[in-house]
């Protein structure tokens, strides 16, 4: 063995590939367990991950149950009764469909089946953190177009046309969340249209809608009919956020057959587990409940933005189950405050936004109790202006 192969055994982590070694890892919201753990708090809320309070479909949980029994068998790795139900449910032919271990897993997919070294991919400032990651992963450029400049109607969101700009040759795939997480914010549909009309060819539109059951309500549509004459576009649809299943990993993308195709190829075997399967066909027989559930939640979000402004905390317009507010000032002291009183929230610094916060929609007293912790932490705070 020569010295430099030894140098290397003793630093395993140097044979990562050059891409992977210049990652910086995902920063997931803080785990109920772990701050009970450190600070020795029994009574935690979190409203940092954007889950959905009021859970699954009662259908869905009956589901698993019955499910369980089977969890010693592989899954049906092709999903047929699945995609048989998501296809009844969206009008669009099975072949078009590719499922994943929650949406996040259908990021990677794209990424592995549709960049390389000679590519470079669109996203968009302050948008969602994991495309960066999975176009870096695979050593393809990632071209972040600047986001709509605070002040304007849709602060910090994308910006269609700057995104277009961005564009290149050698640009595969154009990432664009709608609405966005972590700002909430949304393109209009008729933007969003010019905008995929505009995208050329050789790039593929990764519409996310992870939150259209919260858009939908508050007037953002899907870009779902627009398939059928657009074979570039890729729609993401995830269960974890409007459908309450996060814990169980389970999203889809609905695209053009050889998109699918194409994705399926690298799809692991076994992707998607059978508790998660069975949940999710379940969970669509009971439309009622989510609709009930994003109700409530969107609801409570124009409330809980309107207390917010009370308190002198200006918000971010958002159609998701979210809001990013600005504390006006350095956000990690408010947050850790908030920790100690219980309720974890998600810090943003790691997008560049280190004066806001973002917080998940939660039940109405969980809500309330974040309300009156920022009340006591924000005293200063200028009276709301009558406007
Ligand atoms: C939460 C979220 C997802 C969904 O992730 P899953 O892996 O399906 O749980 C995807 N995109 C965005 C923008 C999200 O906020």
């Amino acid at each position: 063995m020569s010295a430099r192969t030894k140098l290397t055994a003793a630093h395993p982590g140097q044979l990562a590939t050059a891409a992977v070694r210049a990652l910086s890892p995902y920063v997931p919201g803080k785990p109920i367990s772990e701050l009970q753990r450190e600070y020795g708090i029994s009574d935690v809320i979190k409203l940092a991950s954007n889950e959905n309070p009021y859970g699954p479909s009662p259908l869905a949980i009956a589901a698993i149950r019955a499910a369980i029994a089977d969890a010693w068998l592989y899954p049906d790795g092709s999903a047929h009764e699945l995609k048989r139900a998501l296809g009844a449910h969206l009008a669009v032919p099975v072949e078009c469909l590719t499922l994943g271990n929650g949406s996040n897993e259908l990021l990677l997919m794209l990424a592995e089946t549709f960049l390389d070294a000679q590519h470079s991919a669109v996203c968009s400032q302050y948008g969602f953190a994991i495309y960066p990651l999975v176009i870096r992963a695979t050593g393809a450029t990632c071209l972040e177009a600047p986001a709509h400049a605070p002040g304007t109607p849709m602060p910090y969101g994308h910006d269609p046309e700057a995104m277009l700009r961005a564009i290149r040759a050698d640009t595969r795939l154009v990432f664009i969340a709608n609405p966005n997480n972590p700002t909430g914010t949304w393109v209009g549909h008729e933007a969003l249209e010019a905008f995929i009309e505009a995208v050329p060819a050789h790039a593929l539109v990764v519409l996310d809608e992870a939150y259209l059951e919260f858009a939908e309500l508050s007037g953002v549509p899907s870009g779902l009919p627009w398939l059928a004459d657009h074979p570039n576009l890729v729609v993401l649809r995830t269960f974890s956020k409007g459908y309450g299943l996060a814990g169980l990993r389970i999203g889809y993308a609905v695209s053009h057959p050889e998109v699918a195709d194409a994705m399926n190829r690298y799809r692991p075997a076994f992707n998607v587990g059978n508790l998660a399967q069975a949940a999710a066909i379940a969970a669509l027989q009971d439309p009622g409940h989510v609709q009930d559930a994003a109700r409530r939640i969107v609801a409570e979000r124009a409330r809980v933005a309107t207390a917010l402004r009370g308190l002198g905390l200006a918000c971010v317009p958002s159609a998701g189950n979210f809001l990013m507010v600005d504390c006006g000032a350095e956000a990690a002291p408010v947050y850790e405050q908030l920790l100690r009183g219980g309720v974890i929230v998600r810090p943003i610094g790691g997008y560049g936004l280190p004066r806001h916060l973002r917080i998940s929609i939660g039940l109405p007293e969980h809500n309330d109790r974040l309300l009156k912790l920022l009340a006591k932490l924000v005293p200063a705070a200028p009276a709301a202006s009558p406007a």
